[in-house]
């Protein structure tokens, strides 16, 4: 006698899962998924100072965003809700293209795919009513839209970084102006010491810190930050949603 047999339904979807966020490659018509979203703090010494701190020598430190919260450039988002001091940060963002795990600086600069211009919107007055409280960030920085990117570049086509010019402009006036050579911690740095902690993947990106002259922005703003080499990104502040 045959046992009865019990047929399982194929599993299904409760709800349709949310896409992977995808940025465009210049010169090439692949897109890069991404995985996680890791942001450098105090990596300039200006901007360490006008925040009213002195870079951590001893460390760089870290926050992260959900990949969810990435908008491409070019975008117009409405001005986030919960906030009265909405801010720009201008960043150079790297994005792996090989997996690290405790790799040696030396080796780090090898696990790059490549070099995008980057926001860090930041809900300023969150962030630090929670830094003023001993919270985490969260509210202030990992938020939806609140991290914006232009498309990528590869790292053989931009090349060492150092010398290039990082600038933010609003309404075509400059409010951020600095040289990735101002960065206190390298990429390298910042690829290794991730790596003690992280099994870093393919589709990780790396927001590595903005300079000084972050700022405060209302609906109508036109922001275009630049580096030298890299594709611009762009973006423009809608309404507040009612
Ligand atoms: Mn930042």
């Amino acid at each position: 006698m045959n046992a009865p047999t019990t047929l399982t339904p194929a599993p299904t979807l409760l709800f349709p899962a949310p896409a992977l966020p995808l940025v465009p490659v210049v010169g090439s018509s692949a897109l890069y998924p991404v995985h996680r979203i890791f942001c450098v703090g105090r990596n300039y010494a200006e901007h360490a100072k006008e925040m009213g701190h002195e870079v951590d020598r001893e460390a760089p430190f870290f926050f992260t965003k959900p990949a969810t919260a990435i908008v491409p450039s070019g975008a117009v988002i409405a001005y986030p809700p919960g906030t009265a001091n909405y801010q720009y940060e201008m960043e150079l963002v790297v994005a792996l293209g090989a997996p690290a795990f405790r790799v040696p600086e030396a080796a780090a600069r090898d696990t790059v795919f490549g070099y995008a211009c980057g926001l860090d919107m930041t809900r300023r007055d969150l962030q630090l009513d929670a830094r003023a409280k001993g919270r985490p960030w969260d509210l202030g920085k990992a938020f939806e839209q609140s991290a914006v990117i232009a498309a990528l570049t590869p790292a053989a086509a931009f090349g060492a970084v150092g010398p290039q010019r990082i600038a933010l402009t609003v309404d075509s006036a400059v409010r951020q102006e600095a040289h990735l050579s101002d960065l206190v911690w390298t990429v390298a740095e910042l690829v290794s010491h991730l790596s003690k902690y992280y099994h870093l993947v393919p589709g990780d990106l790396i927001y590595t810190g903005t300079p000084a002259g972050v700022g405060a922005v209302s609906p109508g703003a036109e922001l275009e930050g630049t580096i030298d080499g890299l594709s611009p990104v762009r973006l423009t502040i809608g309404a507040a949603e009612t």
